[in-house]
């Protein structure tokens, strides 16, 4: 086995795709440790600067003392608490919704809905750069599983004529991890309805961080309920905590506690992450100007990069890749960041397609305008050609 192992491992490495972990010594947040060393930290998800808030910190070990560690069984059995009612009752409340339902983690909750929504004879319909799991979600449900077009509403359309009268289910990022882009919702949701087929989004960067209250890419595009009747996020990125949640009509969200698989079988998230939770979502809500900030800084980096004549893509959100090319290259300009003690993920294929490889930048309402300031410095020393 050893060998066999290690030689696919080397062939990894050779094509400049080998992963490696780093070993973080500090919380989340604008400046982390690792290797004994202070980065700036330019490669989270924590775009509110949620992760280490004081409040939310406080709930965590207020809940751990009231509830203990664990969950101890799976919802359906005896790991659903109060603590995770309370929260699936507000996500309802913030994502306008009649119910929302916890899963572990966005990955689960992807796969879980999906497989438990369609199977053998009905069809799945999902954007080419969609996250993987809604893609393995599609493949393991068992439906006739296509992808169209990134963003291209006309390849959907076409896609969606020629399936038969089973149902129809089409899933998209709501922002797109790797490129930041939005996706094209209300086209999405019209395609959808003209075919009667279901729209799902997914909008794990979105959340917390699109529209005037944080309600993500639909409150941003004016679409509801009846444009997008699945709602999945996630509450590891802009809340700062862990697990996913769907939501959606009461008969979804029973229908999912009947079926989904990654629901039943597995157990509840510890309460203490729950209360956490809560205590971020509220912050969420309540302090719009951690989004205020993050847009400024975007529109910062944007103009710095812009100048630098840097390669951006189309995205306003705060995830904001810099194109590179080659894995290598990217790889490289990652390890001079590092060097100049700024802290960027060189992202490669098969996240992204062949030849995009990129350093995917993201920006968190926790950092500030001369921490960005450093970071366009650094771009330019370590893209420099
Ligand atoms: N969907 C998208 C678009 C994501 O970016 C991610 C996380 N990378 C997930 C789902 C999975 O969420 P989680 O990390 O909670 O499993």
């Amino acid at each position: 086995m050893r060998s066999e192992l290690a030689a696919g491992l080397a062939e990894r490495a050779a094509q400049g795709l080998y992963r490696r972990r780093r070993v973080l010594e500090s919380p989340q947040g604008p400046v982390v440790r690792r290797d004994g060393r202070e980065f700036l930290n330019f490669c989270g998800n924590d775009y509110l600067g949620l992760a280490n808030h004081p409040e939310v910190v406080r709930a965590f070990a207020l809940g751990a003392e009231r509830w203990g560690a664990g969950g101890g069984a799976s919802h359906l059995v005896c790991g659903h608490t109060a603590a995770h009612h309370a929260l699936e009752e507000e996500l309802a409340v913030f994502a306008g919704r009649e119910r929302a339902l916890l899963f572990s983690s966005g990955y689960m909750a992807n796969l879980g809905v999906i497989a438990a929504l369609t199977g053998r004879g009905d069809s799945v319909l999902e954007d080419k750069l969609n996250h993987a799991s809604l893609i393995d979600g599609g493949l393991l449900s068992g439906a006739r599983f296509s992808r169209y077009g990134h963003a291209d509403v006309a390849s959907l359309q076409e896609k969606l004529a020629g399936c038969g009268s089973r149902r129809k289910l089409v899933a998209s990022d709501g922002v797109f991890s790797m490129d930041g882009d939005v996706a094209p919702l209300p086209q999405l949701a019209a395609a959808a309805r003209s075919y009667g087929a279901w729209l799902m989004v997914d909008d794990a960067h979105g959340l917390g961080v699109l529209g005037a209250n944080g309600g993500g890419s639909l409150e941003h595009l004016g679409l509801g309920q009846e444009d997008a009747p699945i709602l999945m996020g996630t509450l590891g990125k802009a809340f700062g905590v862990c697990g996913a949640f769907v939501a959606g009509c009461e008969e979804l969200i029973e229908t999912l506690i009947q079926q989904a698989r990654t629901y039943i079988y597995t157990t509840s998230l510890p309460p203490a992450v729950a209360e956490a939770t809560r205590a971020s979502l509220r912050l969420a809500q309540s302090e719009g100007w951690r989004r205020e900030k993050l847009r400024a800084l975007v529109r910062r980096f944007r103009a710095g990069a812009e100048a630098l004549g840097l390669e951006l893509m189309s995205s306003d959100t705060p995830i904001q890749p810099v194109l590179v090319g080659a894995n290598e290259a990217a790889v490289a300009a990652s390890e001079r960041l590092a060097e100049a003690g700024v802290w960027v993920a060189a992202i490669r294929p098969p996240t992204v397609p062949a030849g995009t490889a990129r350093l995917r930048v993201t920006l968190s309402a926790a950092h500030d305008e001369a921490q960005v300031d450093r970071l366009l410095d650094a771009l330019a020393e370590a893209l420099r050609p």
